[in-house]
């Protein structure tokens, strides 16, 4: 019997397989598409925290420093960090390149291959697989899901919780107008409602653009009136759609994450902050913290739930915190009208605010700017008093 069967090589998924390859677990990696990292369903930005954490760097298309917010009633706002706050990267080849590290350290790697299912047996699991040529099993003591929003293997083992999940809509397009080292940000109920579009710059006369949000009746039309009429299309006069971007963003931590043989990482276990609803980094701990838990558990011969249980209290300590607050942040916006936002956006706009948001803006902690803002401008309470107040 295997050690450890990881269904998803997305970056969890690819990261909790090279943690166990690497201390000499036996592994199987596997993924239902033919190419890892494709299709891609990400803007690809992250925090240059990431790669720290990840150990290794992978080729940066653009440097982000600065944002344009535009908002509804025409509000608007231009910021410029004194630092590099974000990278634009090419995410199939970070997948890939995780997916490597496994492969390298030992891991076998089986693309085209769809997890279906699994029951448990004396010992672990037995998981049922199909490729393109036939349906087997494969038997392992521990099954990681890192198979994403809609977890096949949390709503197999019974541990997938109800959660807030958003559609995102995107794409690379030709002959972009933004501006170089900002990221453009889309909020309001006409612009983006319910969460907020983007435009990111990824060299010259390229970008990517994208909205997630809840769906409306006509999704399709939704998506083709929101990047030819809608915000974006100020940064888009002629421009050409290269390809197409979708996905869902789940929010929401799975609690528990885990159990018996079983345990959760990345989007599985709910891992996409609320603010961003970017989940690389975070996914990134929770592999980690799977690991820590899960190979202590393999060496005992003991992968009962009650022993895997330290993973949950590891995850909310080490990003837990984060994704709740988080979780605040966005009750408060949700509950923001138009109005709202337009004055919001007109008091951040405050020199001293502006300052405080350009100094501790940060995209896996948001939660520490706005604290910073609301210790700076504390008349921003008063729009979320209940959600806001933590905060201070
Ligand atoms: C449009 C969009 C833009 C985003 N932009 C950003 C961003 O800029 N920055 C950021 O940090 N995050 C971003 N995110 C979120 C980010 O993509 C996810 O949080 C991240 O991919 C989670 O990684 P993961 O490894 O947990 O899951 P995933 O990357 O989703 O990987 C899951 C893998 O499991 C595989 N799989 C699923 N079911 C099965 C099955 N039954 N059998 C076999 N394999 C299976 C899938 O093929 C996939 O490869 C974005 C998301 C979307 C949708």
């Amino acid at each position: 019997m295997l050690d450890v069967l990881v269904v998803g090589a997305g970056p969890s998924g690819s990261r909790t397989a090279w943690n166990f390859s690497k201390e000499g677990y036996s592994v199987v990696l596997l993924d239902r598409a033919e190419v890892i990292g494709e299709p891609c369903q990400c803007a690809g930005l992250v925090t240059p925290r990431t790669f720290e954490y990840l150990g290794y760097e992978r080729p940066i298309l653009q440097e982000m420093d600065g944002a344009r917010l535009w908002g509804p009633k025409d509000s608007f706002l231009d910021f410029q960090a004194s630092e590099t706050k974000a990278l634009v990267i090419d995410r199939p080849d970070l997948d890939r390149s995780i997916a490597e590290k496994a492969s390298d350290a030992g891991a076998e790697l089986l693309h085209g291959h769809t997890y279906l299912g699994h029951e448990k047996i004396d010992g672990g699991i037995k998981a049922s697989v199909k490729n393109k040529n036939k349906k087997f099993s494969i038997e392992a003591k521990l099954l990681v899901g890192a198979d994403g929003p809609l977890s096949r293997v949390a709503k197999n083992a019974g541990i997938s919780g109800k959660r807030e999940i958003l559609t995102a809509f995107g794409a690379d397009v030709k002959g972009y107008k933004g501006r170089d080292t900002h990221v453009d940000l889309f909020v309001g109920s006409e612009l983006a409602p319910r969460f907020f579009g983007w435009g990111i710059p990824t060299g010259p006369d390229e970008g990517r653009i994208g909205i997630a949000t809840t769906l409306p009746h006509k999704p399709r039309h939704f998506f083709r009136d929101y990047f030819l009429k809608g915000a974006p299309s100020k940064l888009l006069g002629g421009a050409k759609i290269i390809n197409l971007i979708s996905g869902l963003i789940p929010f929401g931590t799975a609690n528990p994450s885990y159990t018996d043989n079983v345990i959760l990482t990345g989007d599985a276990a709910g891992m996409a902050k609320p603010t961003s609803g970017g989940g690389i980094y975070s996914g990134l701990i929770s592999a980690d913290a799977a690991f820590e838990v899960a190979s202590k558990a393999l060496d005992s011969n003991n992968l009962s739930a009650t022993n895997l249980s330290e993973y949950q209290s590891l995850i909310s300590t080490r990003i837990g915190g984060e994704l709740t607050k988080g979780s605040y942040l966005r009750k408060a916006f949700l509950s923001l009208n138009d109005d709202q936002l337009a004055e919001i956006i007109s008091i951040l706009g405050e020199p001293k605010v502006k300052e405080t948001i350009e100094r501790t803006g940060d995209l896996d902690y948001a939660s520490l700017a706005a604290f910073s803002v609301l210790k700076t401008q504390p008349k921003l309470i008063k729009f979320a008093p209940h959600l806001l107040k933590p905060f201070i």
